[in-house]
């Protein structure tokens, strides 16, 4: 037996997969699960850790899930903005890992971008995200858009296959939903995966983090003064122009370049809120 079999074999026989089975032929399958098990402690604990993720993602599905709720609310949260993974949601994080995910086209890299106002300086962390739509997979800024795994009946992913951030949003009653998880902690979880995800950045767009981030930044800058915001709802059109004001005295040059291109292309004064800089 191939290694994924022998794992999966002892993974049906711990979760008691026995339908249709007799009697004997369920002890003949516990004793030959105890020989692999004996003879190959590695995979046995991988079947072990996958049989505990299980159950814990059908625990988390049973208190977290409210279909009804959720469907009577159409998804308010998932045209917003796509939710962003966890670092516990991928096996082992490799690039390989990545790569598998970011091949499906439903998932991005993006940026967190957190101001720190006394240093006057900001920091970048890349994180995985659920793509939106009209995005590509590297997405470090960008007006928010209905993420592109929102279908008619909500998510098109399987509870368990859904982003970490997704699958702890606990549904609230008159849509005030919560969740149990501290954002910033599961930000920081990422800083160990920079140098990786910096150079699929630059795989993918054959610029340096820098670059590309300056390159972002300006067309994002340029996405609000020209009001190109897609199908971006109303709270993330609010949300672009909060986030583009707070950005400017850091990206300056970008807002310069982005405002130029705007002059040019409407060949008039009229800009949209012309900032001082
Ligand atoms: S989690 Fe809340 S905002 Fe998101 S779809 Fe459900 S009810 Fe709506
Ligand atoms: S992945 Fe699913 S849960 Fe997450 S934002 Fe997209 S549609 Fe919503």
């Amino acid at each position: 037996m191939e290694e994924q079999e022998i794992i999966n074999f002892i993974y049906n026989v711990l979760e008691a997969k026995f339908a249709g089975l007799n009697e004997r032929e369920i002890e003949e399958l516990v004793k030959t699960a105890q020989e692999y098990i004996t003879e190959y402690p590695h995979l046995a604990q991988i079947a072990k850790d996958k049989t505990i993720s299980e159950r814990k993602t059908m625990e988390m599905q049973r208190k977290y899930e409210n279909s009804s709720l959720c469907a009577t609310c159409g998804g308010r949260c998932c045209k917003n903005i796509g939710c962003n993974y966890l670092t516990t949601d991928i096996p082992s994080l490799k690039e390989e890992d990545i790569l598998k995910l970011l091949k499906t086209n439903r998932t991005s890299i993006i940026s967190d971008i957190a101001i720190i106002p006394q240093e006057k300086n900001y920091k970048v962390t890349l994180l995985l995200s659920a793509r939106n739509s009209h995005r590509q997979i590297i997405d470090l800024v960008s007006v928010g858009t209905p993420c592109a795994s929102l279908g008619p009946n909500g998510c098109k992913l399987n509870f368990k296959n859904r982003p970490g951030e997704g699958r702890h949003l606990i549904p609230g009653k008159y849509f005030l939903c919560n969740s149990d998880l501290n954002i910033d902690d599961e930000i920081n979880k990422w800083c160990i995966y920079q140098e990786i995800l910096k150079r699929m950045v630059t795989k993918y767009t054959n610029r340096t983090l820098e670059e590309e981030l300056s390159l972002e930044m300006e067309n994002f800058f340029y996405d609000v003064l020209c009001e190109n915001f897609y199908n971006a709802t109303f709270e993330s059109r609010l949300n672009a122009l909060t986030q583009a004001e707070g950005l400017i005295p850091y990206f300056k040059e970008e807002y310069q370049k982005a405002e130029e291109r705007y002059l040019a292309k409407n060949n008039n004064l009229r800009l949209l809120n012309r900032r001082k800089i």
